[in-house]
């Protein structure tokens, strides 16, 4: 695999990268891409929004989030890593009030199993107008990878089409990604095969029974996991709690509904439950 070396980046002293920790131990296929973050310089750039839906949801793409550059991201729900272990194990931050979750899209064994979890998340939080920041290191790599991907499904593009229009705004190198042969087909196969579904309806509480799990209301008195797209045969649950408090609903001390947090946008995901 033969990698260019990443372009220059306009210094920015908000965007330093910190030093990687020396007691890291990543996994060899993503040892190539952190090189290849820090080798020509030490800057990443500020986020660039690549995607908005009339919704409102946004999605944008940037190098790791730091105590230092944070107030330059946009208000995020959804933060998107793009590496195996936490930013802050690697001298970054999770932006206040996001959710984290991992996509370590370098990783073979990993990639598949984690975007099956991570898409029906990312498709309600944009269909609900949330903000989404993918990040890797110095976001061209890795996070471009991502960002294409998510950008394709969502626009009905070809791949190559949406990292295209990413690169015409932003220095990243997703060919230089897809040089890795294994990961540009699965790029290729997932973002055709990823499906844009109907949209599940943007939750409006929380509902339990005494013996119940704790959903979250779709329509009134309807758990979203038991909400038909096409029909109106939904079940409703008999006389159950209901609350728009999280702390209250946590309190009744059900445990969480697996199937509505599947449908349901990172604003509504537990922050103690279904997180890292
Ligand atoms: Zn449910």
């Amino acid at each position: 695999m033969v990698i260019e070396r990443p372009a220059h980046i306009p210094a920015d002293e908000d965007f330093v990268l910190p030093p990687m920790p020396t007691t890291l131990n990543p996994p060899q296929e993503e040892v190539i891409w952190d090189r290849l973050a820090t080798i020509k310089g030490k800057y990443a750039q500020a986020p660039t929004k690549i995607l908005e839906m009339s919704s409102g949801g946004q999605l944008w793409l940037a190098g790791l989030p730091t105590a230092a550059n944070k107030h330059r991201f946009p208000p995020a729900t959804l933060q998107i890593a793009c590496f195996t272990e936490r930013p802050e194990e690697r001298n970054g931050v999770v932006l206040p009030n996001a959710l984290l979750r991992r996509f370590p899209v370098a990783v073979a064994a990993e990639r598949a199993e984690a975007w099956k979890d991570l898409w029906p998340l990312i498709l309600q939080s944009l269909y609900c107008g949330k903000v989404i920041v993918t990040h890797c290191i110095a976001g061209r790599h890795r996070a471009g990878g991502a960002a294409a991907l998510i950008r394709a499904v969502m626009m009905g593009e070809t791949l190559e089409d949406a990292s295209d229009w990413i690169a015409q705004r932003r220095d990243t190198d997703v060919p230089g990604f897809c040089r890795d042969k294994e990961a540009a087909k699965w790029l290729q196969e997932a973002a055709k095969s990823t499906k844009r579904r109907d949209r599940w309806p943007r939750p409006s509480g929380y509902l339990a029974t005494p013996r119940s799990a704790l959903h979250l209301q779709g329509f009134k008195q309807v758990p979203l996991c038991m909400h038909h797209q096409k029909s109106d045969k939904a079940q409703r649950l008999t006389d159950p709690m209901f609350t728009e408090d999280g702390d209250e609903a946590v309190a009744w001390d059900r445990p969480w509904c697996r199937a509505c947090l599947a449908r349901a946008p990172a604003s509504w995901m537990p922050r103690d439950a279904g997180s890292e």
